[in-house]
């Protein structure tokens, strides 16, 4: 069995503090939707940078069962995954100002 280096539970949720644009069949609670200038449905964030659907006790999605798709295609320990982790490595561990489409 090849044992994976990368795991959710023993990372920063780095890539909760993406941009997530919503697409037409997501249904998340609008208190969660921000619209950009641009006129894009995306996933709130607060001002660390951190999705606002994220439960800060538990450091998971709080809408776990209805996250968006963009949530849903992101592959754990994926090119993705790995890529947006080191980035934030890189920056010393603060924010990733990185888009997600
Ligand atoms: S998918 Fe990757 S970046 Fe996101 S929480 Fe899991 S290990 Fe971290
Ligand atoms: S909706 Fe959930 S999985 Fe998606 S970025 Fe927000 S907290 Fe993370």
């Amino acid at each position: 069995m090849i044992v994976s280096d990368i795991d959710c539970a023993r990372c920063d949720a780095v890539c909760c503090r993406l941009t997530v644009v919503l697409q037409s069949d997501d249904d998340v609670p609008a208190r969660f939707v921000d619209v950009t200038e641009a006129g894009l449905q995306v996933m709130a964030r607060d001002e660390e940078g951190w999705c606002v659907a994220i439960d800060p006790a538990r450091m998971c999605c709080s809408i776990y069962d209805t996250r968006p798709e963009i949530c849903r295609r992101f592959e754990m320990a994926g090119p993705y995954c790995r890529s947006v982790r080191d980035d934030y490595e890189d920056r010393g561990r603060r924010g990733i100002p990185l888009a997600m489409y």
